[in-house]
């Protein structure tokens, strides 16, 4: 399996493997010892559709035996017409069609092994933190993004069910749950926040539910609607990390009506203030668009101003860019790429400089790590709660890490602070 993309893609590429395991297939660490390669694509931006074109050419040519799954396989013309020999395509959660195609590419054996499928399923992720994907799909349509289209309108897991899942997951030893889907904050509103076995479909009460569990709680990917403000007094009593990963994307109300946001005439420097009221501690992580077509100096400037006030926690910053497919594309004063250029450099910029600031703040505290891996040199490299796993900061322990296991939850005292990570020690 070749898992591109989002997490989202990779809870896919996990239940596929869960299935397949079930069935008694073996997962092969390389090309050479595979039957057959599973590619699951991203087509996000045409620069993940070119990844994903490359990542085929690459199995085939080292394997050549091809089954392409994922957003990208939602465009099989695009596909077949780069690399005709792919055994099959097919779109994003389409589970069965890939498990038939790799049936007919490798039969499977008649005894299938499903005792040694781990009761939560199989994980790409360390075994220390997993995701946990609570609904598919998006009922908005911002209009630089395609996934609607590929990935069609919001459907949430009944609560029930994604209880079970984090149980199954607490119980085998995770210890951090990182909740995805495409719109956090809009879960359970297609099913009307149905409650079924003791669990309502509601944001609050799912993350309340996930709370109780013992294991960190994590969200992604919430907008900023008002019943936000809920969630914050279950981060301020530590059911939930005070961690809110929520992208703003623009803050000038032109700008993001010109996207198309949700929630856009939010008052949101009001709605940060009133959360850090509520969760002084609370970390906020959220991405932009810069370059943005009719974006004009003034808009610019204002989201430089809304960044310098709102002080972020963790950000991150796209320079726009047209994919096939997206509506803005059709949008008039397209900027040309170095305006793009000198906006990201100077968004950064800043950007870095609040990251700076921030973490220099933390000098002399004391913080909750967890342990994500432990070098030969004894070096280990932890996250606070501040920090989700591959898009924010470490945090570094040089000495005295030998009791300690990845996985563990341990409190460090801050001692030094870079750019993006912090270094501590164990007290
Ligand atoms: S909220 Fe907007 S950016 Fe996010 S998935 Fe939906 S349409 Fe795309």
């Amino acid at each position: 399996m070749v898992s591109l993309g989002c997490p989202k893609a990779l809870v896919d590429s996990e239940r596929i493997l869960t299935r397949l395991r079930a069935e008694g297939y073996g997962i092969s660490p390389d090309y050479a010892g595979a039957d057959a390669v599973i590619v699951n694509t991203c087509g996000f931006l045409d620069s993940a559709k070119a990844e994903s074109l490359e990542a085929i050419g690459e199995a085939l040519r080292e394997n050549g035996r091809v089954i392409v799954t994922g957003c990208l396989g939602a465009e099989p013309d695009y596909i077949t017409g780069a690399h005709p020999r792919v055994l099959a395509v097919t779109g994003p959660h389409q589970y069965e069609q890939v498990l038939d195609a790799v049936h007919r590419a490798v039969p499977p054996a008649p005894d299938p092994f499903i005792d040694l499928l781990p009761a939560s399923g199989v994980r790409l992720s360390p075994r220390h933190y997993s995701y946990l994907k609570i609904s598919e799909g998006c009922n908005h349509k911002c209009k630089f993004c395609i996934i609607p289209d590929m990935r069609g309108r919001l459907v949430s897991r009944p609560a029930h069910a994604v209880i079970r899942e984090a149980e199954k997951l607490v119980e085998s030893g995770v210890r951090e749950l990182l909740v995805i889907s495409q719109d956090t904050s809009a879960y359970g509103v297609d099913i009307k926040h149905a409650e079924a076995n003791g669990h309502r479909a509601h944001i609050t009460d799912l993350a309340r539910d996930l709370g109780s569990l013992g294991a960190w709680v994590r969200l992604h990917y919430v907008y900023p609607y008002p019943h936000v403000r809920d969630l914050i007094p279950l981060m301020a009593e530590g059911l939930v990390l005070p961690y809110l990963d929520i992208p703003f994307q623009h803050a000038h109300p032109d700008t993001l009506r010109r996207m198309a946001r949700p929630a856009a005439a939010a008052r949101t420097l009001d709605e940060i203030a009133a959360w850090r009221a509520i969760c002084p501690d609370i970390a906020l992580r959220s991405t932009f668009i810069v370059g943005y077509p009719g974006e004009t100096e003034a808009e610019f400037q204002t989201l430089l101003d809304w960044l310098g006030e709102a002080q972020l926690d963790r950000v991150g910053c796209f320079k726009y860019e047209n994919v096939a497919g997206a509506r803005s594309n059709a949008l008039p004063d397209q900027l040309p790429e170095e305006v793009k250029q000198e906006r990201w450099d100077r968004f950064m910029e800043m950007a870095q400089a609040i990251s700076v600031e921030q973490l220099a703040a933390k000098v002399g505290s004391r913080q909750a790590v967890i342990v994500d891996d432990i070098d030969e040199d004894g070096v280990a490299t932890c996250r606070t709660m501040a920090d989700a796993p591959e898009i924010d900061g470490n945090l570094f322990i040089d000495e005295g890490t030998e009791a300690l296991k990845v996985g563990d939850i341990v409190t460090v005292e801050v001692d030094e602070a870079g750019d993006y990570d912090l270094w501590g020690v164990l007290v």
